[in-house]
């Protein structure tokens, strides 16, 4: 349809871009997408993402902005987060967030503003950020420098701006984490309770990125309220199953945290972005995202969450989001039939972690073999893991975008057929000095290539943007 003539539009400039936006429908369409933080965004998303909303400046919120001419933009805005509060039942939501990182320091902030007793920090709130004094400045950062986050720990699963140092909240915050149960893989609550009570942080982060099991936050809750910690849940990951009342009762966050924050592009299904939601009395603290935090909102891809979320409340959304669990149960069956180990030895959400140490492989060696064979995954930390966040061994697979494309659990079974036929034809390769490489690995040739021809059949019944044909 149109968008191949729009495509001419930016090849008569720059062809090479053209050629890349092209290229990247084509690797899209051909390959088996198993990263369980990408998705497929709809036309109608894409679409209204991709417009003249994007030349407008409009910092400030809805009503209050600092530039004029913004009446589209706060119509933008306001649908966007109206569906976004009914969607999840939330008070307020906040939706300029240029990303799920962007969406915690905006949240982060905006605790860290309610809950910390900082002259200085009210000063920097009534007067401009610029007018305040060297001696504010320093006060400011002694008050807040000392304050405590407790969050999931890396290699459990938990999320790198959930405290930890290579992310400026690990600089922000003095930070601990919590795990699971080194027996069961599954989250130790009672263990989190004991670090609470000990450590008694400012902020309680809920929220994962590679934990495959559903999360109670009612007892999260319980816990925050015990030792007087904000609970801030981070849904980046599962907030589609939120949306689509998969995760309901103790495991929907939007019930039980003071603030959650998400990405909007991963099980959620929209533009890549982010957004924050909260109870009222963290609204208006949360509202001065921009400019406090972020840089200028981005109307277009307001826009283009607006849509994403008004087809998030539809009945097929529903459907979708218990489709993509179903598959992840039934992803996670065929590895276990055909011999995988699986961190908590299964899943209950989007997403399955397998333990690749199984077939004497580093998550590095089999992320790659598979990707030789068409099967698009990446490798992930488990809990304890020997070979550290680099080489990893763990593969991380997740169900939402090949849900999307319509793949259902007999698929699964074929794919974790694909998956265990790639595993254990592989081996690790000796390095220079003739130890055993962490990377380097021996994949037989005509084993990937029938896996990518087979690979390629599965997905040929599946089309992706059907009504989409480029020149
Ligand atoms: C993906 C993710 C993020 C980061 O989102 P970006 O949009 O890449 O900034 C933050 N938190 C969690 C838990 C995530 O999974």
């Amino acid at each position: 349809m149109a968008f191949g003539a729009s495509l001419d539009a930016v090849r008569a400039v720059e062809p090479r871009i053209a050629q890349a936006i092209a290229d990247e429908l084509d690797a899209q369409r051909g390959s088996l997408k198993l990263i369980a933080s990408e998705n497929y965004a709809s036309p109608a998303t894409l679409l209204a993402m991709g417009n003249w909303l994007s030349d407008k400046y409009a910092e400030g919120t809805v009503g209050r902005r600092f530039y004029a001419g913004c009446q589209q933009v706060d119509t933008v805005e306001s649908i966007a987060a109206e569906h976004a509060r009914e969607l999840f039942g939330a008070s307020h939501a906040y939706v300029q967030p240029h990303s799920g990182i962007d969406a915690n320091l905006v949240a982060f902030w905006a605790v860290l503003s309610q809950r910390v007793e900082s002259p200085a920090l009210r000063r920097a709130q009534v007067r401009q950020v610029n007018d305040l004094s060297e001696q504010d400045w320093a006060t400011l950062r002694r008050e807040l420098g000392d304050q405590r986050m407790l969050g999931m720990a890396l290699d459990a699963g938990g999320h790198l701006t959930h405290g930890f140092r290579p992310n400026i909240s690990g600089k922000m915050f003095d930070q601990r984490s919590y795990g699971t149960d080194p027996a069961t893989g599954l989250l130790d609550y009672d263990a989190l309770r004991a670090t609470a009570r000990e450590f008694r942080p400012l902020i309680l982060v809920g929220g994962y990125s590679a934990y495959p099991r559903r999360v109670n936050f009612a007892i999260m809750r319980e816990i925050a309220d015990e030792v007087g910690a904000t609970l801030l849940v981070d849904m980046a990951h599962f907030a589609g199953l939120v949306a689509g009342k998969v995760l309901t009762g103790d495991f929907d966050p939007v019930q039980h945290a003071h603030i959650v924050t998400t990405t909007t592009h991963k099980t959620l299904r929209g533009p890549r972005g982010g957004m924050v939601l909260c109870q009222d009395e963290l609204a208006e603290h949360v509202d001065r995202g921009c400019p406090m935090v972020l840089g200028g909102p981005l109307p277009h891809v307001m826009a283009a969450k607006a849509v994403a979320l008004a087809e998030a409340r539809t009945e097929s959304f529903r459907d979708y989001a218990q489709r993509v669990v179903d598959n992840a149960t039934a992803l996670a069956e065929g590895l276990l039939r055909r011999g995988a180990r699986l961190v908590t030895g299964g899943t209950d959400n989007h997403l399955v972690l397998v333990d690749v140490s199984a077939h004497g492989l580093t998550g590095r060696q089999a992320e790659a073999a598979l990707l030789d064979s068409g099967i698009v995954t990446n490798r992930n930390s488990i809990p304890q893991d020997p070979n550290g966040a680099w080489y990893t061994s763990g593969v991380r697979v997740g169900t939402p975008a090949l849900t999307t494309r319509g793949l259902g659990a007999a698929e699964m079974d074929q794919i974790a057929e694909l998956m265990i036929t790639v595993l254990t034809s592989t081996r690790p390769a000796a390095d220079a000095s003739g130890g055993a490489s962490k990377a380097k690995y021996a994949l037989d040739g005509a084993v990937a290539e029938k896996v990518r021809a087979q690979a390629a059949d599965l997905l040929a019944g599946f089309p992706l943007y059907p009504g989409i044909t480029l020149p």
